[in-house]
């Protein structure tokens, strides 16, 4: 079925959030001619957001490599020789000190990760004291430790985390492609515990790893219909690190990643949707054309985990010369 631009104008009710996008409307706008797309994007944007607002990120590793999870993009999986080493959970000291150098770089959000499946209690503790102390500086808080009970997640809104990152990767159909060890339903299940526990979700994806358009439309109808949806949704371009079964992934036409960043904007309208992994290979061109798309957080800081990211010094020229301002609020 093709549906015409007249049929994907929005609602008249277009404050209100939809969750029952359906494939063949997602279709429809990664279909759209590109000025279109970008036009539909942009219009939902100013509706929602102040423009040329961008909100700010740091990403931590705290807990590095040996992860037992075999996703087929990650670095961190102990099944893939790329050369991260194993090393233990950080020192409470040395995270915050890293957390106070993100907030002088002008970050708002700390996230921290670590390479689990799941964290055992006692790393638990360890990291509720992370998000007491990064919470502490005035920073909001958020984690991504693999997957969660909702004792966990209960003691983690306890501990004062305000995000917690799970993706879903990926659509249904196309997941079992790139990880075996965990089903889709596992992640669905803690993204649950994760809303339960009052926390905000930020659930995203990675495109790039081979999958078809038709899956790119799968992984943002199914964000779509998350209820609420993701307070923050990352969209992330495979980074293709050596020894890593992807590592040989012809790259992404970069407009199909904007088409992906655009589709995430007007489907999930209030969210802020994150320019994620990979910008360190996209021109300042492409990045430009992703916050025109309804882009609207990044990642600041040398390193997202163990992959390359462009400097502070490099984002802050580049934010200057789009007109573009941290958010404040
Ligand atoms: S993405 Fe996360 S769960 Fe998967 S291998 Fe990497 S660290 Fe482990």
């Amino acid at each position: 079925m093709s549906l015409s631009i007249d049929t994907l104008r929005p609602p008249l009710n277009a404050q209100e959030p939809r969750h029952d996008w359906t494939r063949a409307e997602v279709r429809a706008l990664f279909d759209l001619p590109f000025a279109a797309l970008m036009f539909r994007a942009q219009s939902v944007h100013r509706e929602n957001f102040a423009s040329g607002e961008v909100q700010i990120s740091t990403l931590l590793s705290i807990k590095t490599g040996g992860c037992p999870e075999d996703c087929a993009y990650c670095p961190q999986s102990a099944r893939y020789d790329t050369g991260v080493r194993a090393e233990k959970l950080m020192a409470l000291d040395a995270v915050l000190n890293e957390a106070r150098a993100a907030k002088a770089g002008g970050a708002r959000r700390f996230c921290m990760g670590a390479a689990w499946r799941e964290p055992k209690d006692r790393d638990l503790d360890a990291v509720c004291a992370m998000v007491e102390g990064v919470k502490a500086l005035g920073l909001e808080t958020c984690a991504t430790l693999g997957m969660l009970t909702p004792e966990q997640a209960q003691r983690l809104k306890g501990a004062g985390l305000d995000f917690y990152n799970h993706n879903l990767d990926s659509a249904p159909e196309f997941y079992d492609r790139i990880i075996t060890t965990r089903t889709y339903q596992e992640r669905l299940d803690t993204l649950g515990h994760v809303r339960d526990a009052g926390i905000h979700v930020c659930c995203g994806g990675i495109v790039g790893m081979g999958e078809s358009r038709e899956d790119r439309i799968g992984m943002i109808a199914t964000l779509a219909a998350l209820r609420p949806h993701p307070e923050s949704v990352p969209i992330n371009m495979l980074v293709r690190v050596k020894g890593t079964p992807l590592a040989e992934e012809p790259p992404l036409e970069p407009l199909e990643f904007v088409r992906t960043i655009a589709a995430a904007r007007i489907t999930m309208p209030r969210s802020m949707v994150r320019l994620s992994a990979g910008r360190e290979d996209m021109s300042e061109e492409t990045q430009a054309l992703c916050f025109l798309a309804g882009a609207n957080s990044i990642f600041y800081g040398p390193k997202l985990l163990t992959t390359p990211n462009p400097g502070r010094d490099h984002d802050r020229e580049m934010m200057e010369r789009l007109g573009l301002s941290p958010l404040e609020r």
